[in-house]
């Protein structure tokens, strides 16, 4: 089942629950072929309509692409077309905001996403879990990139190769080594936490600190290793790099007046 039926079926899914005459419906798909008989018992075996119509969804969806095709017509053919409209229209709706054009696993659920949101492309390092129909489902904990941001981190890889290096050798004279990747996105090797850190930080209005947000996530270094394998497939993925540049590198930024002046490389208003 494509990824976009299954994101429908997932958005849909306390409404698919409620409204599913699941007996025939199950009846359908076994009739069309979608179910085999076999998995047509194991649904049916639920002891009530919520776990059949549960376990129903969780079915079709490795059942081929068309079983997504069938279960709409099935629940038409029994008069659930308003449903079904229901469900398309959540479709059509969510592929022309949102549109994810990869999703690199690196381990533990945590995945870089290449997504299109409003025009917009950005590269997220973000933890998914599994919702109740086996479907990953992204969770808040992560941090989501501009392709300048992921730019500079490709950028400042051999930097921070050495920053955990030193760490680990405990050669370090400084507890953390911080990269700037614009707009307060900070990568933060540490002596103490084994991890690299993405993570926001931000200007508290009040007291002008600088502080982390919940907006990051730490990456083990094993998964560091693995982020760094998506970057060929990252590439492939965002074809805009071609005409993208950070700020940084821009000629302009060579005047140190402006670079102090812009607003991604010096978001807080920093002195030097
Ligand atoms: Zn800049």
């Amino acid at each position: 089942m494509q990824k976009e039926n299954r994101d429908a079926l997932q958005r849909n899914y306390v409404k698919l629950v409620k409204e599913t005459p699941v007996d025939l419906v199950v009846g359908h798909l076994y009739q069309t072929g979608i179910l085999t008989d076999e998995l047509r018992e194991e649904i049916l075996q639920n002891p009530n309509t919520y776990s059949k119509t549960r376990q129903l969804i969780s079915t079709i969806q490795r059942r081929g692409p068309h079983a997504f095709d069938g279960f709409c017509t099935a629940l038409i053919d029994e008069g659930k077309s308003a449903l079904v409209h229901h469900l398309k229209a959540s479709m059509t709706e969510k592929s022309e905001v949102s549109k994810d054009r990869a999703m690199l696993p690196i381990g533990d659920d945590i995945f870089v996403v290449v997504s299109e949101w409003c025009d917009k492309v950005l590269v997220h390092i973000r933890k998914y879990e599994k919702n109740s129909a086996a479907i990953y489902v992204p969770t808040k904990k992560g941090v989501a990139l501009t392709l300048n941001q992921w730019q500079l981190l490709e950028m400042y890889v051999n930097e921070i190769e050495d920053a955990i290096g030193q760490m680990i050798d405990d050669v370090s004279e400084v507890p953390e080594m911080t990269f700037h990747l614009g707009k307060g996105v900070y990568i933060t090797v540490n002596k103490i936490y084994p991890t690299v850190d993405v993570r926001q930080r931000w200007m508290t209005p009040d007291t002008n600190q600088i502080v982390s947000t919940k907006k990051g996530i730490s990456l083990t270094y094993d998964k560091w290793e693995a982020l760094k394998g998506t970057f060929p497939a990252v590439r492939e993925a965002v074809p805009e790099f071609e005409n993208t540049i950070p700020c940084i590198l821009s000629d302009d930024h060579q005047n140190q007046e402006r670079m102090l002046n812009c607003s991604t490389c010096n978001p807080f208003g920093e002195p030097l």
